[in-house]
């Protein structure tokens, strides 16, 4: 009982980043228990899924064929019956809204302790895991005696697996019993502006109430433009319904990672760096110079975003409203 299983996760076609993040938290892990680590697929393209997971660190891969998209029913079944068969120390999965999902009910199912939303976790016999509280004001340290764990991870806490790895791949027949498998996958709908998933953006053009008024949205939108950004936002450009939902960054929005992130008239309210801070590059315009995102800022201008924003749109040779 020394193994680690990290279930990976893939939506419509692709793995979600978080699944390699995964296995470096995994191979922590493993290395600590001092035994392997296992990754399972469950559904979807798992032959190409299997190759791309298969990076340095992992030592067995278990491809599950069951299906094309997460189905909780089917997670769980998988899950139990690898969990039963590899008998392992940790079940790692990400802490999204499908192993938000699942990862509760197997852990109810198999009598496991369950840590979510892990920032850190270190073994040394027993488990200690990090945790941030009252939206990232203070961390908490949680020690589980007594082990199999299931701990699900935070993405963008731990940096993606990489290099070739050259791990076993098989085929892991589950005797799914179909009875119980409740629901069916039958499409997608996306909901507000289109296919944006901002948690996948490499370069995210994000706006705050600094903005002043929805009028002002088509400035920011050809800076977007000229820079081929994303376009995200803080809370209070969403609760006055100036972009949908699924642009809000933060405790109560997304989370995300992208290699920039180019914050315009926003202070940077712990809510709202919560959701950002894993950022790798952060650059802030803002005319408060005492404005806390300048804490977490790598770059910063103080000024006003309606210079600011009009000279960057020039100098990455778009045209301004
Ligand atoms: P403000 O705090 O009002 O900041 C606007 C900034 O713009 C100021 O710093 C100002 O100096 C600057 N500015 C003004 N004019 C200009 C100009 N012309 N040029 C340049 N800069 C200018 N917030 C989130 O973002 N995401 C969340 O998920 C989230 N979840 C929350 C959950 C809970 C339970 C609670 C209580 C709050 C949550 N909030 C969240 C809200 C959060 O506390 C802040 O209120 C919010 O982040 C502030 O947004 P803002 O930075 O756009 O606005």
């Amino acid at each position: 009982m020394s193994d680690v299983l990290a279930v990976a996760e893939h939506r419509r076609g692709e793995l979600r980043d978080v699944s390699f993040e995964l296995v470096t938290a995994g191979r922590e892990l493993a290395d600590a228990t001092g035994g392997d680590l296992h990754v399972a697929v469950v559904g979807g393209d798992t032959d190409s899924f299997a190759d791309a997971l298969n990076r340095e660190g992992v030592d067995q891969l278990h491809a599950v064929e069951y299906g094309e998209e997460f189905n909780h029913d089917v997670y769980v079944q998988a899950t139990e019956a690898l969990f039963g068969d590899l008998d392992p120390e940790f079940l790692v999965v990400p802490n999204s809204v499908n192993g938000l999902d699942y990862a509760p009910a197997i852990a109810n199912k198999l009598g496991l302790p369950y840590v979510s939303d892990a920032v850190d976790v270190e073994y040394d016999g027993s488990l200690t895991a990090t945790r941030e509280m009252y939206g990232s004001k203070v961390e908490t340290t949680i020690e589980v005696a007594e082990g199999p764990y299931a701990v699900s991870i935070r993405g963008g806490e731990w940096p993606a697996a990489e290099g070739v790895g050259d791990a076993d791949v098989s085929a892991f027949d589950v005797d799914f019993d179909e009875d119980a498998i409740r629901s069916t996958v039958t499409g997608f709908e996306e909901v507000g502006a289109g296919d944006v998933d901002i948690s996948e953006a490499e370069f995210l053009v994000s706006i705050g109430r600094g903005i002043e008024e929805e009028e002002n949205l088509p400035l920011i939108e050809a800076l977007v433009e000229a820079t081929d950004a994303t376009l995200s936002s803080s809370r209070p450009i969403v609760d006055n319904g100036w972009l949908p939902k699924n642009r809000q960054v933060g405790q109560s929005g997304k989370q995300v990672t992208p290699d920039v992130y180019l914050a315009i008239g926003i202070s940077g309210a712990v809510q709202h760096v919560a959701g950002m801070k894993g950022a790798e590059t952060i650059i802030a315009v803002n005319t408060d110079p005492d404005a806390p995102i300048f804490d977490i800022a790598d770059y910063g201008v103080v000024g006003d975003l309606f210079d600011v924003v009009p000279a960057l749109i020039e100098e990455f040779g778009g045209d301004a409203p």
